[in-house]
């Protein structure tokens, strides 16, 4: 196995370790941020073990897509009524700090603008 299919995320996609996972389907996973920063935190990932959207290119068009509307199917599936925010941290300055991309879903409070 490559190191870049060795990634934290990679090990919750091959159940190595736990994760309280939402949803998944044979491209994508969604489970719980372990640190929350609101009262539901989601994390959306590909199985495919992309670094970041830095490393997207057209190859990754429908995926992204995919990405986007599974995070919606989840959304909908905690009834986040309310709203939400969906972030991607790319790289350093994005605050990135694991490098297999994923999207953030953010709910269940008034969330700042701008962020930090
Ligand atoms: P980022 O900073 O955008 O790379 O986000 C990485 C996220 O992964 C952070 O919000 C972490 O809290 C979360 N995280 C790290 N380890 C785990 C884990 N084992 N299970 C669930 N979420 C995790």
């Amino acid at each position: 196995m490559s190191q870049s299919q060795d990634t934290l995320f990679s090990k919750i996609v091959r159940r190595e370790i736990p994760a309280d996972i939402l949803y998944e389907d044979n491209l994508a996973i969604a489970f719980r941020d372990i640190h929350p920063q609101a009262p539901t935190h989601v994390l959306i990932v590909p199985k495919e073990p992309i670094a970041g959207l830095g490393e997207c290119g057209p190859a990754q068009h429908a995926l992204l897509g995919h990405l986007l509307l599974t995070l919606k199917r989840v959304a909908d599936q905690l009834q986040l009524g309310n709203g939400y925010r969906v972030v991607i941290n790319q790289g350093q300055d994005g605050g990135q700090t694991v490098p297999h991309l994923h999207l953030h879903l953010l709910a269940g409070r008034p969330l700042q603008w701008p962020p930090g």
